[in-house]
């Protein structure tokens, strides 16, 4: 039995899983700690209560005293917790906790308090009776938002509320996995929640079933977004020779020659990714690691050597499925199968999209069809192996053409494409292309992580020794519509020129102003908002990988009964 089943109950969590038994699924057993506004304005509302100074002490105020702080833990019931303020007038003592908000109004028109905050009370007074052998009654909620304090009465049929929120926390705490999101009559919830963008309830219901799809647009008919549409903060694309990154204050300071040429606060960053020979200092990487920002590392050649991210999630039942998973052969070709279906079509939608000058809308085009066959095929395939044939079929096909989407300048000196090569790339458009897979697949390892994934342990590039194998997975759908497509702009609309590369030895890579432009439009299409085929709401590319990620997280702990890859329209 894990610790968590064991350990005592934070009342806090009390609140938490009678507001939603899914949060407190989420922030407890797999230890997930987003902040949104709301608990960031709790956080805010606690400053006061919390304050070191006040902690611990007791204050007398005209007949009232008052204690900050107090710690108060019950084998007995198996919870735990810090208590806002103990107050105590004409000999009886009582909770007082702080929420930030305002009170609900009753039918009369009176301040009351919430379910959940009501349990959290209660489970305090528990904790004072025990501890102090006096009975409690009643406590107040201050709602700092409205600025109003109401009394709560401890009433039996609470308590038995507040015993059968330990019960359930105790019931979630040895589950796989979270329990399904709320019911739609409770659904408003979800748009205060800070866990909304790990938890995609709608998504997931969608995914299991409710709510009924609309048959006619092929939609969700109530599928409404509860997720930001794209990730705050910019990814510090470090590229300078001999530049150092050290840390000043809550600033990442960058120097050259010793002389600083720029300093970046650390909110407004949300990835580093260092490229070619620049130092990081231990004290930057230390704090980067807190803040929870993750540096990945490139060669200048655009290989991706690896990312250093903060400590693995804790969500370890998570990695005990998913190693569980993919060692069933029948789930890695199901889900080989999802990512090469998105993939071959993703390749036909941009191959339909660079061709269609030629007036035939690119769907009666060589490749368009072949891709199309291959794609009714697909289903038939009873093997990874053969899998990965109708994936390479597909990439000679796309790659076929590929030089067809790239546009010539009036002078006819433009850029060749004839054959994808790597390792080195010995032309332009292939050097364009491995430093874009590289990208990708730093951001693609990127968001398995954050979801809790071993990057290392994929379902289709499963034998690749050291590599990190889902990374490559996630990265498959992404591939036509993320870095080819960043390619496609940069040659078509003149971003880079062949001045942009040095070729050595037959192996060719951009220059450092052709990378610097690279990054540009690279971050650029991956803010780029699209909507999503499934959930039909928009999003930005960088949060659809999160999104896939999760959703492929769900899949594999049974919470979703199928992946389904990313497809453009
Ligand atoms: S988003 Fe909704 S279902 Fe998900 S954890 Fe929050 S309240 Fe629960």
């Amino acid at each position: 039995m894990s610790a968590i089943a064991t350990d005592p109950i934070p009342v806090r969590a009390l609140n938490q899983v009678t507001y939603c038994p899914r949060l407190y699924y989420l922030q407890y057993v797999d230890a997930v700690m987003p902040v949104n506004q709301h608990v960031e304005g709790g956080l805010f509302d606690h400053r006061r209560v919390d304050d070191p100074d006040l902690k611990n002490k007791t204050r007398n105020d005209r007949g009232t005293a008052t204690s900050r702080g107090i710690a108060l833990s019950s084998d007995t019931l198996g919870i735990t917790g810090i208590l806002d303020v103990i107050e105590e007038k004409n000999g009886e003592q009582y909770p007082v906790e702080t929420k930030h908000g305002s009170a609900p109004h009753d039918d009369n028109g009176k301040p009351t308090v919430w379910d959940n905050d009501a349990v959290q009370l209660c489970a305090q007074a528990m904790l004072m009776e025990e501890a102090f052998g006096k009975p409690v009654s009643h406590g107040f909620q201050f709602h700092a938002g409205s600025k109003e304090r109401v009394e709560l009465k401890f009433t039996s049929e609470l308590r038995e509320k507040t015993h059968a929120a330990i019960s359930r926390c105790r019931e979630l705490s040895v589950l796989d996995s979270p329990p399904e999101p709320l019911p739609s009559e409770l659904r408003h919830r979800c748009f205060g929640c800070s866990l909304a963008p790990v938890c995609l309830p709608e998504e997931t219901l969608y995914q299991i079933g409710h709510p009924i799809p609309n048959e006619d647009a092929k939609q969700p008919a109530e599928l409404k977004k509860v997720i930001p549409q794209s990730d705050d903060g910019a990814v510090l694309y470090l590229q300078e020779p001999g530049s150092s990154v050290g840390k000043r204050s809550e600033h990442l300071v960058i120097k050259k020659d010793g002389k600083e040429t720029s300093r970046v606060p650390m909110h407004a960053v949300r990835q580093v990714v260092v490229c070619g020979n620049v130092q990081v200092s231990t004290q930057a990487l230390e704090t980067l690691a807190e803040n929870e920002i993750p540096i990945s590392y490139v060669t200048g050649h655009g290989r991706f050597i690896g990312s250093f991210v903060p400590a693995p999630s804790k969500n370890v039942s998570l990695r005990e499925s998913q190693f569980k998973k993919f060692n069933e052969s029948a789930v890695c070709l199901e889900l080989a199968k999802a990512v090469v279906r998105a993939k071959l079509a993703n390749q036909r939608t941009l191959l339909m999209r660079n061709l269609r000058e030629d007036d035939t809308r690119g769907s009666k085009e060589y490749g368009a069809r072949g891709l199309y066959d291959l794609l009714r095929t697909l289903d038939r395939h009873t093997s990874i192996e053969s899998v990965l044939g109708v994936e390479g079929q597909g990439a000679a096909l796309y790659f076929g053409e590929f030089g067809r989407f790239l546009k010539q300048p009036p002078t006819g000196k433009g850029f060749d494409f004839t054959t994808r090569n790597r390792r080195p790339p010995r032309d332009p458009v292939n050097a364009l292309l491995s430093f874009a897979y590289t990208m990708l697949a730093k951001d693609c390892f990127s968001a398995v992580c954050t979801v809790g994934f071993d990057p290392y342990k994929g379902f289709f590039h499963a034998g690749r020794h050291g590599k990190p194998s889902l990374a490559l997975d996630l990265c498959e759908e992404f591939r036509p519509v993320i870095a080819d497509s960043v390619v496609l702009t940069l040659i078509n609309n003149e971003i880079v020129t062949k001045a942009d590369f040095v070729t050595w030895r037959d192996s060719c890579q951009l220059t450092d102003a052709g990378r610097k432009a690279f990054f540009a439009a690279y971050e650029q299409r991956k803010s780029t908002e699209i909507t999503h085929p499934v959930y039909g709401y928009r999003m930005s590319y960088s949060r659809m990988l999160e999104v896939q990620a999760r959703m492929l997280a769900a899949y594999v702990r049974g919470s979703i009964p199928s992946y389904t890859g990313f497809t453009v329209r």
